[in-house]
């Protein structure tokens, strides 16, 4: 359902950003930590943009790091995967903050 909710603020926002034109393309960034699968976005955007302007404007995701804060060195780093038992690259403490990375958000579109 978090997937809905996501799929219907990305396409208010595509809608609000094209100015009445036809929707071709929606570039996405997606996070590594971010929990929503991609081919439900798709999905719902299929469902949610049927008969407005977003209807067949194809989805397009790029896979962006996470960034990391290390709690115990203030080191920043970035993080391609959700990988286990993720370290501080400078420290190796475990006490990290994720600053980015668990979400997906709208980058751009491209309109008729
Ligand atoms: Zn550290």
């Amino acid at each position: 359902m978090h997937e809905f909710t996501l799929t219907q603020n990305l396409l208010d926002l595509a809608l609000k950003n094209a100015d009445s034109k036809r929707i071709l393309r929606v570039n996405l960034l997606i996070g590594p930590f971010s929990h929503e699968r991609e081919d439900s976005i798709q999905f719902y955007w299929k469902d949610l943009a049927k008969g407005s302007i977003g209807a067949g404007a194809e989805l397009h995701f790029e896979h962006v790091k996470a960034e990391m804060k290390c709690l115990d060195c203030s080191g920043t780093f970035y993080l391609e995967e959700n990988e286990e038992g993720t370290m501080c690259k400078y420290c190796f403490s475990a006490h990290l903050q994720l600053l980015s990375g668990d979400d997906v958000r709208l980058e751009s579109i491209e309109v008729e």
